[in-house]
């Protein structure tokens, strides 16, 4: 049987969808509209195509779900893509803000070869530069991780995973980085405010806050010091 390779539309698709079923909530194509800044008519036909190959179902709610050939198909994009933003950053230099965009290009050009030799080249990286782990090589990378809006006042930090959701805002994730919310950064926890829905961190580098939106994308480690009795 010839495998025929999916096309560069399907392949984003099924990235969103993967991205989007992450977050527990069904998904709709009006989400993926959004998402993709696509026409509903244009978001309805590649569905179409996408169900007729066996990569979607869609409920009679009109939910969409990957199939099984639709997950590992999806699945496999991913690990691309977060080689490909490792490559740009640690080999390339180009800012871990910036490698997103330039990794949806690359993730469709490359081949099994090119994936596997560009792995080993890495060294089998655990995560891409925003944090988010590379499946299968190591699936605790999250384990002692919460979500930023979950910490509390005098809380200190350290910044695990920006989101990949969060990632095709190249403006946001520059702020972030020039107040040095960036993966690996410490910091403390210096007020939450339920009523304007904000979170205020600090660190050497200054004060930022965030709102709740934007902090539940990020996940965050307590950092236990050791020389505090
Ligand atoms: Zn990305
Ligand atoms: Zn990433």
């Amino acid at each position: 049987m010839v495998e025929e390779k999916l096309s560069v539309v399907v392949e984003e698709y099924l990235q969103e969808i993967y991205l989007l079923q992450s977050r527990d909530a069904p998904v709709k194509a009006i989400h993926l509209a959004t998402r993709m800044q696509s026409s509903p008519s244009t978001v309805h036909a590649t569905l179409s195509r996408m169900q007729r190959d066996l990569l979607i179902q869609i409920d009679k709610k009109k939910n969409i779900t990957l199939t099984e050939e639709g997950e590992e198909q999806a699945k496999d994009l991913v690990i691309r893509h977060h080689l490909a933003e490792t490559f740009l950053c640690d080999t390339l230099g180009i800012p871990w803000y910036e490698v997103h965009k330039h990794a949806h290009h690359l993730e469709h050009a490359m081949t099994p070869l090119v994936v596997e030799k560009l792995a080993e080249f890495l060294n089998y990286p655990e995560a891409c530069p925003h944090g988010v782990p590379i499946q299968g090589y190591n699936s605790s990378y999250l384990q002692n991780s919460i979500p930023l809006d979950q910490a509390s006042p005098g809380m200190h930090i350290k910044i695990v995973m920006i989101n990949e959701y969060l990632e095709d805002s190249e403006e946001l994730l520059k702020y972030l980085h020039e107040k040095s919310v960036v993966p690996g950064s410490e910091h403390t926890i210096t007020e939450i405010l339920k009523a304007t829905h904000s979170i205020t961190l600090g660190s050497e580098q200054g004060q930022v806050t965030l709102p709740f939106d934007i902090a539940k994308n990020i996940r965050i480690e307590q950092v236990v010091s050791n020389n505090t009795q």
